[in-house]
């Protein structure tokens, strides 16, 4: 049986504490997408990680943590990633990674910088990890595959010097920077082959007999539907599929086989880089959500850049688990709104003087302003508590509102950062 676990919104949802609780119990946690360029924050009895690449059931040693073939794997951060951990003391399992992944090189992250500087103030608030250019070097058949770091050396120098005479145009040219050595990217693929040999295997195999085999599998996404690349608030998206469809293609297992879509949804919104953002707060209410919410404040966990935070968003999130195809949601950080008189919650847009509930595409939504309910606050700190009948009544309904505004059914809560702090609905 395998279960995904993907963001309705635009990411930091709390998927990574959400994997965590649900990897007690998981044979393998997979990541399908994306690369270290977000992160997950897990707070458990070791200690509080924020982790990039490696998969949240890293701290469950009988769970097996894969990096699946649709992420972009850097392999010096991976390493540095699997040491801090060791570092804490963690016991940890196996770990693989996809002999079919990408692996980002360090020209990707040089090309990130180099087209933020030039982009400037119209920049997409790129993490500088070189996820898009490495992506797109995938696209353009020109990246390295892990398996591709182990070839003859001959045909690898012929990959390495067509892919160095179309950077070194780019650097040149657009750029104005330092040109590749052919001979230095060379020797940095066999420094990447060496850090990565202990942990390559062909995954979808592995994966494939496991799911035959009625191993538990959970997929891990990274980011949320607002941020997919065809579905999200283009061009402000990431460069690889957040949807828990693209799990099947990503970590190479049956589509058939993801019987079960935990949509994670945060309880207000949150988001990071630039973009169309309808329900944003802005002045003393930003300031206020933003150093309450979260763990310590909504800052990102990979940049330590202030999120951007605003009022729940249900047409956003109704389109966010529709995209998904959720077959149940898990609301997180209800805890923080613990201190408002009256949540708003955004119902409709108001588009050109109509009210829709329909999420448009980006240039319509660009033009949309929020239409909003106000539900009463319950104005107490709500952490600890273990059923949601003991929740005070007015966090019930405003869970209950949310649920019947997306249409899904909630079947955890999320109350606290810490693993225990989960109510089963
Ligand atoms: P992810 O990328 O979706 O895993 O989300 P992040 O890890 O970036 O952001 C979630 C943050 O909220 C982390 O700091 C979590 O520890 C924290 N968190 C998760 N669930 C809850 C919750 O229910 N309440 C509170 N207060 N914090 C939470």
């Amino acid at each position: 049986m395998i279960q995904a676990i993907v963001g309705a919104n635009w990411g930091d949802e709390g998927k990574g504490k959400i994997t965590d609780v649900l990897a007690q119990d998981a044979d393998y946690v997979v990541r399908f997408q994306g690369g270290g360029n977000a992160g997950h924050t897990i707070k458990n009895e070791y200690g509080k990680f924020a982790l990039h690449l490696l998969p949240s059931g890293i701290f469950n040693q009988k769970t097996v943590s894969i990096l699946g073939n649709g992420v972009a794997v850097n392999a010096p951060k991976l390493i540095e990633e699997i040491e801090s951990i060791e570092r804490a003391g963690v016991p940890h399992g196996q770990i693989l990674v996809s002999d079919r992944a990408m692996v980002v090189m360090s020209y990707h992250i040089l090309l990130d910088t180099y087209e933020e500087e030039r982009l400037a103030g119209r920049s997409f608030g790129s993490t500088k990890s070189g996820i898009a250019p490495c992506f797109s070097d995938k696209f353009a058949k020109i990246g390295f595959q892990v398996c591709e770091l182990y070839m003859d050396e001959e045909p690898l120098r012929e990959r390495v010097r067509n892919v160095c005479t179309i950077k070194n145009a780019l650097l040149g040219g657009l750029y104005n920077k330092p040109l590749l050595d052919e001979e230095e990217i060379y020797n940095e693929l066999k420094s990447y082959a060496e850090m990565l040999r202990p942990y390559v295997a062909h995954t979808s195999v592995i994966l494939n007999q496991a799911a035959r085999e009625g191993k538990r599998i959970l997929l891990e996404g990274q980011l949320g539907t607002l941020k997919d690349t065809d579905h999200g608030i283009y061009p402000m998206v990431t460069s690889s599929s957040t949807l828990a469809g693209y799990g099947a293609v990503g970590a190479g297992v049956p589509v058939t086989e993801i019987r079960d879509v935990i949509c994670v949804v945060k309880a207000y919104s949150s988001a990071v880089g630039a973009g169309a953002f309808v329900t944003e707060f802005f002045g003393d209410a930003a300031v206020e959500l933003r150093n309450r919410g979260g763990d310590g404040g909504e800052y990102g966990a990979t940049t330590g850049r202030p999120r951007r935070v605003g009022a729940f968003d249900a047409v956003a999130t109704r389109y966010g688990c529709m995209m998904q195809g959720a077959t149940e949601v898990a609301l997180t950080v209800v805890d923080v709104l613990g201190y408002m008189d009256e949540i708003p919650i955004c119902v409709g847009y108001e588009i050109d003087g109509a009210v829709t509930r329909d999420f448009p595409n980006t240039p319509v939504l660009e033009r949309a302003k929020p239409v909003y309910e106000m539900m009463p606050g319950w104005k107490c700190d709500i952490r600890g508590i273990r059923s949601f009948d003991a929740l005070p009544q007015e966090c019930q309904n405003y869970i209950r509102k949310i649920e019947q505004e997306i249409g899904v059914r909630i079947s955890m809560v999320s109350n606290g950062p810490a693993r225990e702090d989960i109510i089963y609905v």
